[in-house]
């Protein structure tokens, strides 16, 4: 499938193996159609594709890997997030941290400095209500 001989080969955990510019295209195009969970590019393979092989990959890709790789990150975050409520994205500029909600007061902080209101995503404003 892949003419490229000068570039990677990768090998998912089935077996099939592919350059890693199709890989990462495959993984872009999945990525955007949102999903995060990618299956092998082997179309009668119904093998996945785990997220730490991708992560490896994107590591080895210069530049666009890494940004690709922090969207990842942060779409692995929103899923989790979706699922469990008491955890949610800091409201900080340039912050990627998910929080877990203080079950005692509304608001929380973040290791990076920033503290808001779990309920209302605003700035902390304890003891006003929201
Ligand atoms: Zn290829
Ligand atoms: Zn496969
Ligand atoms: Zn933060
Ligand atoms: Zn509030």
């Amino acid at each position: 499938m892949c003419y490229y001989s000068n570039i990677p080969i990768y090998s998912n955990i089935c077996g099939h193996s592919f350059c890693m510019d199709c890989w990462i295209g495959h993984f872009k195009a999945s990525f955007q159609s949102g999903s995060i969970f990618l299956s092998c590019m082997n179309s009668d393979c119904k093998c996945p594709l785990l997220v730490e092989t991708i992560k490896g990959m994107l590591l080895l890709y210069g530049e666009e890997g890494m940004n690709l790789q922090k969207k990842l990150k942060k779409k692995i975050l929103e899923e989790f997030i979706s699922k469990n409520k008491e955890y949610q994205f800091c409201t900080g500029v340039n912050c990627d941290n998910c929080i877990k909600l203080n079950t005692k007061v509304d608001s929380v902080k973040c290791t990076c400095g920033k503290a808001f209101c779990f309920k209302c995503q605003s700035d902390d404003h304890y003891p006003l209500k929201c």
